[in-house]
């Protein structure tokens, strides 16, 4: 089933949408305790991948990593054009820490969600 699965865009999920902008910033776990000062931005076009996963601060990050797809979808379903919010890694540590050391990596993150202004008007 996995092998057969369609890559999907954002403009096949919604046609509505025309960007959406993630800017996040993370702050390492127990480890070292880096904190990023400034936002990274991704900017999702509607021809990208309908993928809105991030990968996690520390390198060794084993199963972790942060994905923002229940968060954007709950905002299109409220019609919300900006959701800002926090998450916590779950994955271990590294190798060695597996099943013994979560990573704790925190992600901050601002969702913009730009809809079409008129949805006819660009056809
Ligand atoms: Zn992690």
């Amino acid at each position: 089933m996995l092998e057969n699965k369609k890559v999907l865009f954002l403009r096949d999920v919604y046609p509505d949408i025309d960007l959406i902008i993630i800017k996040y910033r993370m702050k390492s776990g127990s480890f070292d305790g880096t904190e990023e000062k400034d936002y990274h931005v991704l900017k999702i076009h509607p021809d990208f991948r309908y993928d809105f996963t991030i990968r996690c601060i520390n390198r060794d990050c084993k199963d972790g990593g942060f994905d923002l797809f229940g968060v954007i979808l709950s905002a299109i379903i409220s019609k919300n054009d900006k959701i800002t919010g926090s998450a916590t890694c779950e994955g271990w540590e590294d190798e060695e820490r597996i099943k013994k050391h979560r990573c704790m990596s925190d992600l901050f993150y601002e969702v913009s969600i730009l809809y079409h202004q008129d949805a006819c008007q660009d056809k």
